[in-house]
């Protein structure tokens, strides 16, 4: 069976008489039109969180998925299988929602371990979080293979983070920064969102806060993803507005690494007047420098949809598919021909551009 549900909430998901996905059967790889090949997955484990960030999430009305929509671990791990064995992934960033709600985050994470890529190499793993718990977590994380962590934070400041949020937690993401650090996974990267009129004055801290500790901070630029009046094109807060304001407290001169398909410009920066402070700081800019070109991403959401890019107005479903009885060649065949059609870019700046219809929350960020 071939035909995608529809889930209540989320209208451009396909339904009854949508024509069955494209396939690509015998691929080996996630190629689109454009010759980008895909090597990093990132799979949304939940879409629910224990935060509500206000650029992210609305403070109430949003409907969770039912738990019967969700992938199972199995079907999960089942994806994350055929895609590191048959269709050429070699990285995986496990995000939601908030990944650690996942009890079974460890037992995921481990399963992955175990495979090894087309080029008989471990699959590289990384989790995206906002750190709640994270502390607890971390033992039980590394035993299961986790490489690398990435931690939300975008305010030093207990009151800004909890009307950023929403909810008073700041001393707990703080505590889950440290853990990783003492846990010896490095880099851990902190990523920070900066909105106009609520923490541009966190920016150098920020910088500083993460250098003192040996962490590499990463300013992300807002995208329109999360409720729709939290975004607009004039007054966001734009990569060279924040590397002015790191400018006003560090030297800053471009790292040597080579860049490829990641999407942060990385910096070298030195305090200006605290000199003992340097290292790398690493800035987004999704919005007023895309990296679509570049993009070597294909998501999976937590309720089995395939998607080609955060910003996808349509997307391919393998959930009924997987329930349905397809075998792992011809999910394989499905997922390439999805990616095949992945669009050129996320087309912010064209005046028809249409937010997706999930948050960012529910696609995995
Ligand atoms: N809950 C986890 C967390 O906060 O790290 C993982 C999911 S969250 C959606 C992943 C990342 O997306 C976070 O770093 C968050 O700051 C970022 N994010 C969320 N909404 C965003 C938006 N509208 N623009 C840019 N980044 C956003
Ligand atoms: Fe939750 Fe992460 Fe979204 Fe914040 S950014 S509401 S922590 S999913």
């Amino acid at each position: 069976m071939t035909t995608q549900l529809p889930l209540p909430g989320f209208p451009g998901r396909g339904g009854p008489g949508t024509p069955p996905p494209p396939r690509i059967d015998g691929a080996r790889e996630l190629v689109d039109t454009y010759g980008r090949v895909a090597r990093d997955l990132r799979v949304s484990l939940t879409d629910r969180c224990n935060l509500r960030c206000t650029y992210c999430m609305p403070a109430e009305g949003l409907e969770w998925l039912p738990t019967e929509a969700s992938l199972t671990d199995e079907e999960v791990i089942r994806l994350i299988t055929i895609a590191v064995t048959r269709l050429g992934i070699r990285q995986i960033r496990f995000t939601g929602g908030e990944p650690l709600l996942r009890k079974s985050l460890e037992k995921i994470i481990a399963a992955t371990t175990a495979l090894r890529t087309d080029e008989g190499q471990p699959v590289s793993t990384a989790l995206t979080t906002n750190g709640l718990g994270l502390p607890r977590r971390l033992p039980g994380l590394q035993e299961a293979g986790l490489e690398r962590v990435n931690i939300s934070l975008d305010t030093l400041d207990r009151e800004r983070y909890t009307r950023l949020t929403r909810r008073d937690r700041l001393p707990d993401v703080l505590a889950a920064i440290d853990a990783a650090v003492a846990a010896g996974m490095h880099p851990v990267k902190v990523n920070s969102v900066i909105m106009p009129g609520v923490n541009e004055a966190d920016i150098v801290p920020l910088a500083e806060y993460c250098l003192d500790r040996g962490a590499q901070l990463r300013f992300i630029e807002q995208m329109p993803l999360g409720p729709r009046d939290k975004w607009r094109r004039e007054d966001m807060v734009t990569a060279d507005q924040i590397l002015e304001q790191l400018r006003t407290a560090f030297v800053l001169s471009p790292a040597e690494e080579p860049r490829g398909a990641a999407p942060a410009a990385l910096w070298e920066a030195r305090g200006v007047d605290k000199q003992e402070l340097h290292g790398s700081i690493g800035v987004i800019a999704s919005v007023t420098r895309p990296f679509c070109g570049d993009c070597d991403r294909t998501r999976l959401t937590t309720d089995g949809a395939i998607r080609t890019c955060l910003f996808s107005r349509t997307e391919t479903s393998l959930r009924e598919l997987i329930r349905g009885g397809a075998g792992d060649a011809e999910l394989a065949a499905i997922w390439a021909g999805a990616m095949w059609g992945k669009l050129p870019g996320h087309g912010i700046d064209d005046p028809g551009f249409l937010q997706p219809d999930r948050p960012m929350s529910a696609i995995g960020g």
